[in-house]
């Protein structure tokens, strides 16, 4: 059955609904996902959201920002996510986030490359936190509907314009949603990649359809790996240990206990350290001891990776737990500018399958709920201001659905576009890439 809607979000992570939220209550809003919608990557997150906690610490947010990405970061990006920080923690503790505070003050975590705390947290399950309070806000919302278990299979276009999608219901059925904007919410592409920290079902659809349909694209190479996740020899998504964890203290150790190196350095390198390692050593993983933090510290902050690790048989209170590097993030995606809008008109692209630029090379912990948030308003800023002069055109000729009958066959060749994209850009930038370590 076909439907209507004024905006069309794809994706129900932290850009997908913040982006919802922003919308009056007389615009009609639908919302797909392929799964439950609160399966996405946004749940995950562990250590927390970055914020600009005075201005005395611009000139190094900005800095370890750039720094962490090669400085191939587009700093106009970057100097609106960090100068929105405030406002959007602010506008999520209005929605009810509750971030942990030291007696009524907000507290602050650190994470690899930064140079002070500077990450509002709430315990290891920051991502719970945002956006469970962000569904709760957006189920209570009467123009905004969720559609679960809702696959876009392809856009509808008139050849310039974005006029809605194709979508497999959670039945099976086909069926088109026609819209007058649409934005892609669609996260990363972890699910293409034998071990990440994604979902299995995020696999950069996104990228796959922007690339049919000629939508440009970004540093689609641009993958980054995390160092530390838990070794383990059960199939599937892999338990990221947070880099606050060595924020507050943990070591890496190799195969004879000795440290190896500075654990708070970008993600990249510290990757790198520690693959080199696990060849010197011919082991699959490293060690990391929280023998510095106190247990105390360890039950209160991280209550989640404690109790997976006890899980897997490791206890972290008492031994080192081992560790292994996992695809993680995607930093590339499809090219928008500040206000998230892509080269197709209007279709608008936000969080983790956008790139504005604000991560360069390689992302900066905890800077990516918070620039999936702010850009994510602002696009949804920019579609207000056109919603009321935009009608509805005729879609029916524009779409012959036979070509969608064989899902299985479309999945396997949107899978195969992306990865052979990446191939492309990495040959692009021989020499100069540092994803080698395919996961
Ligand atoms: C384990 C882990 C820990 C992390 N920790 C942090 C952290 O501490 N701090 C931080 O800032 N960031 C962290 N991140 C990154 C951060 O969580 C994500 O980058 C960010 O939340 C991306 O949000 P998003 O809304 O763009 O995408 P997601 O939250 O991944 O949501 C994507 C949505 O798109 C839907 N979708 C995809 N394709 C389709 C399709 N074809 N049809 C319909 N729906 C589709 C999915 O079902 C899902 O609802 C972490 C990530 C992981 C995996």
């Amino acid at each position: 059955m076909a439907k209507r809607t004024d905006v069309l979000i794809v994706g129900t992570g932290a850009a997908g609904l913040f982006c919802a939220l922003q919308f009056s209550k007389q615009t009609d809003v639908l919302m797909i996902t392929k799964e439950d919608a609160d399966k996405s990557d946004s749940y995950l997150a562990q250590g927390g959201m970055c914020m600009l906690r005075d201005e005395e610490d611009y000139e190094k947010y900005f800095e370890d920002t750039m720094r962490a990405g090669h400085y191939e970061n587009n700093k106009a990006s970057v100097e609106v996510m960090i100068r929105s920080s405030r406002d959007i923690a602010q506008e999520l503790i209005d929605y009810g986030v509750d971030f942990n505070r030291n007696g009524g003050e907000l507290a602050f975590t650190r994470e690899g490359g930064h140079s002070r705390p500077r990450i509002l947290f709430h315990e290891d399950a920051t991502g719970r936190e945002i956006t469970g309070t962000l569904l709760e806000n957006v189920r209570e919302r009467e123009n905004i509907a969720i559609l679960e278990h809702a696959t876009m299979l392809d856009i509808i276009t008139d050849g310039k314009k974005c006029c809605g999608i194709v979508v497999q219901g959670a039945d099976g059925e086909l069926c088109t949603v026609q819209a007058k904007y649409t934005v892609f919410a669609c996260g990363g592409l972890g699910g293409l990649f034998q071990h990440s920290t994604n979902f299995r079902h995020i696999t950069g659809d996104a990228i796959a359809i922007a690339k049919c349909h000629n939508i440009e694209l970004e540093h689609v190479d641009y993958i980054q790996i995390h160092p530390t996740t838990l070794y383990s020899e059960r199939p599937g998504r892999r338990f990221l240990i947070s880099e606050s964890v060595r924020g507050e203290g943990a070591v890496l150790l190799n195969k004879k206990k000795e440290r190896f190196c500075d654990e708070l350095l970008p993600r990249d390198i510290v990757t790198a350290e520690i693959k080199k390692q696990m060849e010197i050593d011919n082991m699959p993983y490293v060690w990391l001891s929280m023998e510095k933090i106190p247990k105390e510290e360890i039950e209160s902050h991280f209550p989640n990776i404690l109790k997976q690790c006890l899980e897997e048989g490791y206890d972290p209170t008492k031994e080192c737990i081992p560790v292994v590097p996992a695809q993680h993030y995607f930093m590339g995606g499809i090219k928008v500018n500040l206000f998230s809008r892509t080269s197709m008109e209007h279709l608008y692209a936000v969080g983790e399958t956008a790139c504005n630029g604000v991560h360069g090379k390689n992302r900066l912990a905890s800077n990516s709920l918070l620039e999936s948030m702010v850009f994510a308003k602002r696009a949804a800023s920019e579609i207000m201001k056109g919603i009321s002069e935009t009608g509805f055109i005729r879609i029916d000729n524009l779409v012959s659905m036979e070509q969608y009958l064989d899902v299985e066959g479309l999945k396997a060749k949107y899978k195969k576009i992306v990865l052979e994209e990446i191939e492309r850009e990495r040959k692009g930038h021989e020499g100069t890439s540092d994803i080698e370590g395919k996961c």
